[in-house]
């Protein structure tokens, strides 16, 4: 029978909601134990909001100051440690799970399935292919342990329910010495954090700069929404590359996605089909991004956003 550890993400204090969509997908399981392996420095609060996750049977605390920055050079020999009492390990299709899970992969000699986005059965999977253009079914050897990445924008995390157990360990692991933490610099600043955001404000090359992106910002702001960009935006540099939506940025699933100036490639709406609203403020009545959205503006968004934060904050939207 499966045996699943799901490793926490989280900035210390805080569990990551992409943990509860992990601990989601391994539900679907149907394991005898669904354990959250928290790896962190002073990890007694994450520890305890792992445990309130609803299905978790256990908590792993490995508790060490090498912890206290999330290092996938530092964290995947312990994590492979650990896997070793499980048939299956999880984690996130995040920056911080597509770093660490793979590594944990070699560590162990097998290999990933990546991005999943249902559970057929404890050993096959579905997962996206061709950018998210088709998906495929994948078996696993049942004989191995199975390292897999969840797509996040699948699944809805977990509710709370009664505190699980929380088990402190120490592990007797090396950990490399070649990785050295230097600086976090976290962009956004106070705004959602863009992969799991419920609404989402994104603009594209028609900013022209990043002076002209501060207004995508501040209609961002006044939503209380997370920040992103098209590729376009990000290779002109208006942005920071960590707030690319698409194919090779963020997928991302928010219930309410607006798009300014935006032309719709397909790359980019690979990382907008789970959206549930898709609003598009663009003056090309035929921009390719008005056959998906919901909601459409044809119109200059250098007169529409502004019109349109005027009018939200007289609602007292944002204020
Ligand atoms: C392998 C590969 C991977 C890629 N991955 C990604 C990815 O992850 N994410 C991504 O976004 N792209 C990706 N791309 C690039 C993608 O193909 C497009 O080039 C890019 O998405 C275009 O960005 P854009 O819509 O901002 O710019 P454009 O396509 O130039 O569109 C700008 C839009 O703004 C509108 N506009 C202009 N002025 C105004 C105005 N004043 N008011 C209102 N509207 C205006 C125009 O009508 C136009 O529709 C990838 C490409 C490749 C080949």
């Amino acid at each position: 029978m499966a045996r699943v550890l799901v490793v926490a993400e989280h900035d210390g204090k805080r569990l990551d909601p992409s943990t509860a969509k992990c601990v989601r997908c391994a539900l679907d399981l149907k394991a005898d134990a669904l354990v959250v392996a928290v790896l962190a420095h002073g990890g007694d609060d994450v520890a305890a909001q792992a445990a309130r996750l609803a299905g978790v049977t256990g908590v792993v605390l490995v508790d060490a100051p090498q912890n206290a920055v999330p290092l996938a050079a530092t964290l995947a020999p312990q994590l492979a440690a650990l896997a070793g009492d499980f048939t299956h390990l999880f984690g996130p299709s995040s920056t911080f799970g597509k770093d660490l899970l793979p590594r944990v992969a070699a560590l162990r000699g097998v290999g990933q399935i990546s991005d999943v986005l249902a559970v057929v059965a404890p050993h096959v999977f579905r997962r996206p292919i061709h950018a998210g253009n088709a998906v495929t079914t994948v078996e696993a050897d049942p004989e191995r342990l199975l390292v897999a990445t969840v797509r996040l924008a699948s699944y809805a995390g977990v509710g709370e329910a009664t505190p699980a157990p929380i088990e402190r360990r120490s592990l007797d692991v090396a950990v490399p010495g070649h990785t050295r933490f230097v600086a976090r610099r976290e962009s956004g600043g106070a705004r959602p954090e863009l992969m799991t955001a419920r609404r989402v404000v994104s603009g594209g090359r028609a900013l022209g700069s990043a002076e002209g992106f501060k207004l995508v910002a501040e209609l961002a702001d006044v939503l209380g929404a997370a920040l992103g960009a098209s590729r376009a935006a990000v290779d002109s540099g208006f942005v920071a590359n960590d707030l690319q939506v698409g194919q090779t940025g963020k997928i991302i699933a928010p219930e309410l996605y607006i798009a300014v100036g935006i032309s719709g490639a397909i790359q980019h709406m690979t990382g907008i089909k789970d959206a549930r609203t898709i609003v598009a403020i663009n003056k090309d009545p035929e921009a390719p991004i008005f056959e998906v959205a919901d909601i459409g503006l044809v119109a200059d968004l250098f007169k529409a956003v502004p019109e349109l934060i005027s009018a939200l904050r007289a609602q007292g939207v944002g204020s």
